[in-house]
Formats: C-alpha cells, structure tokens, sequence
C-alpha cells in the first residue's frame, strides 16, 4: 500500500493550495479527485478578489483571514507562476459597483457606507465624465438614465480560475505531489487499537495509507463525512455563468450590479455571472438564468450584442451553516482535517486557508487563529 504523510480528498483549489503548502515544507503528500482536477466549483468561479479593510480593524478573525489572504495574493501568485511557467492572470482592475434604478442606488449607498466603515477604500463616481474614464463603454448607459450612479473599489481584484488551477496543479507536481484524478473514495479505514485515527482510505483505484488526511470535497464534503459518523453541514449553492468572446480591452474593471458581474479577461473574453440557487448537486443551465445573464450583460455594454456567447457554464459552491468556512481538525479523529466552506470566496480564499491550516497540520500553532472556522462547532 502506498504511503504519503498527507492524503487531500478533493482537487479544487482548497486541496491543491494546501497541497502545495505541505509540499513546500517538504511533506509528501497525495491528492484524490473522483473527476478530474479543478473541474469542480473552482473553475466555475469569476475569480474576483474583493476588496478588503485596509485599517487594520478587522472584526473578526474571519475579516481578518480575508484581509490576509488579499495580502498574499500578489505573492503567492507569484510562486505559483514561477514554479509552474503558467499565468494566472492576476489583475488589479479595480471594481466598479453601480446601480440601474434608484431602489438599488439607495442599497448601494447605504452598502457604500458599510464598507467605508468596515475600512475599505471606496470612491464615489460623481460625474458621467468620472465614470467613463473609469469604464468608457458605460457612459451611454449613464446618459440614457439606465445607470443612477456608482462607487469605484480600487482594491478590488481578479484572477483566472482556469489558469490558475492549472498552474496550481503544474507547480504541484513538480513539487512532487501526486494529483490522482478519477479516484472515488469509497471507504474510510480506521486503526484496530485506536478508533479515533483513520489509517487509510479505500478507493476505486486501491488502498492508501498517510499519517494524515484532509476533506477538501467542496459542496460534497458532508457526504464524505457522513460514513465517519461526522455532522457538519455543507449545502451546494448553483452559480450560472455566461462567457462572451469579445476583443481586449472592452471593459477595463469588475463591473458589478447588485448580484451581477461583468469580468473582464486579458484576451478579451468578457464574463457574465452570477446565480446563487439552492437546486441540490444539479448542475445545469437554464434557459432563464443564462437569458437574464446575456441581458444584464448586454443593458450595460451594448457593444456585448456584437459578441457571440461562446460557453456557458454552472457550478456548485459549498456553503456552511453559518456562512463561516471549516477550517481545522476533527475532535473525533485526530489525524482528520477539514478544509470546506469556503462558499462564494474560495478562490480568494485559498492562500490564507492553505497557509493557516498547512501550519495546523504540520504541527506549529498558526499565525491566525482558527477557533471560529471550528469544523466541530456544528
Ligand atoms: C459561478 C461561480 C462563481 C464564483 N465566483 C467566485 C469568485 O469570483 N471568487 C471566489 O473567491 N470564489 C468564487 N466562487 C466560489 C468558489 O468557486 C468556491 O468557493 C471554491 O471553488 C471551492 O473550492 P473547493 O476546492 O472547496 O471545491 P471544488 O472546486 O468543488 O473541489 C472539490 C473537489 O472534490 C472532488 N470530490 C468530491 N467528492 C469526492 C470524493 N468522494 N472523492 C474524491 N473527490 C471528490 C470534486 O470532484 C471536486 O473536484 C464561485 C463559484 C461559482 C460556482
């Protein structure tokens, strides 16, 4: 039976971040996905990094993991990129966030106020002339009366779920670590003498064995918990996504109205999200979303009617109970971990999460924290 001191259930960006941690500090370590790397929620996302407090008066340590993992982004990205030759496509693009009618001006403002408070950087458009130097192709929406007004988010940032996925995995392997794609974990075994640790995992493609192990299955974590007697709760959340094939540079910065995006990508592509629907592990598109999607996206950049829509897409979120993330060890087995919830920022999440529990797992006590990500306080 093959031996690693770390088995990662799950190669989304959760598992490959922290696999790559482990591995980083010279663990071996193995990653099991029943389908293939990256291809759930993880490559589904926008890939936008919001922007966080700037202060230093973060909340909580929940507000605290998100400003963190904004500090890392710039430089983890850079690792990844290094140590796999791929680009992630990180940019600060900066994030607009405007209004269509005067009922979402007034959420807008009040949201504006909040985040003024929460201590982020927030710019109020006050002009048309503001506006389109921020984002040209809006000002014929402004003019017509379509847009009632904005805020700009500096901070606000993106990356490319794909491409980083496949840089993640790239740098992965070349630090060694074995990534086995199309392995079902079908049985949990645990020690003769000693109940409480878990020795190896029984698979579709065999036994292995490791020191210790990781949940990192997204929207199916609960599933894998279930057999290990373990009660925490993870739900799917659908997102539906839209992607059109435009030319470079049409829009310059996130561009969000109330639950909606427009994503610019460095080649042009431009992306339309999102839903947030509670439809179980269905992960298809619907006439309806996709066609709401194509006419937000098109009542704000008309020049968008011009582009064709190339793919369209849906993905499940793995959302907790209480919208907190799981991050820590497991009372009932101590060698088992937890690594889900991350819900609608896993993708910003992920270097502070890998970094945090990556020190949990090798034993050192971490720079955050972890008590309210508590896996076990269902
Ligand atoms: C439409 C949409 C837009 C989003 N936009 C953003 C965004 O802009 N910014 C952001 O930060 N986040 C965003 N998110 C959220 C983000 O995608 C998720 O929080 C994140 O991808 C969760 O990562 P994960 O690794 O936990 O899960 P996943 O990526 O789903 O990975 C879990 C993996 O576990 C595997 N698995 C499950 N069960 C088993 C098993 N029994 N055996 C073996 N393998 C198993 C699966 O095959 C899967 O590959 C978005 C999500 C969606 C759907």
């Amino acid at each position: 039976m093959k031996h690693v001191d770390t088995i990662i259930v799950g190669a989304g960006i959760v598992g490959l971040s922290l696999a790559y941690e482990l591995a980083s500090a010279g663990q071996k370590v193995r990653v099991l996905d029943r389908h293939q790397a990256g291809k759930g929620a993880s490559s589904a996302a926008a890939g936008i990094l919001p922007a966080v407090c700037r202060t230093g008066a973060e909340h909580d340590d929940f507000e605290r993991l998100r400003t963190l993992s904004w500090k890392m982004y710039p430089e983890w990205i850079d690792r990844i990129r290094g140590d796999s030759s791929i680009d992630p496509e990180y940019q600060a693009t900066g994030g607009l966030h405007i209004a269509t009618s005067r009922g979402e001006m007034v959420s807008l403002k009040v949201a504006a106020s909040q985040w003024q408070a929460d201590g982020l950087d927030v710019q109020p458009i006050r002009s048309v002339d503001e506006l389109a130097t921020r984002e040209p192709l809006l000002q014929s929406s402004f003019e017509r009366g379509h847009i009632h007004g904005g805020y700009f988010l500096p901070d606000e940032c993106l990356v490319r779920p794909p491409m980083l996925l496949r840089a993640l995995l790239e740098a992965n392997r070349k630090k060694g670590v074995a990534v086995e794609e199309g392995v079902e974990v079908q049985e949990w075994v645990r020690g003769v003498d000693d109940g409480g640790r878990i020795v190896s995992l029984r698979t579709s493609a065999g036994e292995f064995a490791a020191d210790q192990f990781c949940i990192a299955s997204g929207a199916w974590s609960s599933q894998l918990g279930q057999e290990l007697g373990l009660r925490f709760e993870i739900e799917p959340w659908r997102g539906q996504m839209v992607l059109f094939k435009s030319q470079p540079g049409l829009i310059r910065s996130v561009i969000n109205e109330g639950p909606n995006y427009l994503v610019p990508r460095v080649d042009g592509h431009v992306l339309a999200g999102s839903t947030v629907e509670e439809v179980g592990f269905d992960q298809s598109n619907t006439e309806a979303a996709i066609g709401q999607l194509i006419r937000f996206a098109e009542s704000l950049i008309p020049e968008l009617n011009q582009s064709s829509v190339q793919k369209t897409w849906a993905g499940l979120r793995p959302g907790s109970g209480d919208g907190v993330p799981l991050i820590g060890r497991t009372n009932a087995y101590g060698n088992l971990y937890i690594s889900t919830g991350h819900f609608r920022s896993g993708v910003f999440l992920a270097p502070a999460t890998a970094t945090f529990l990556s020190q949990l797992m090798l034993g050192d006590s971490p720079e955050l924290d972890l008590g309210m990500f508590d896996p076990n306080r269902n």
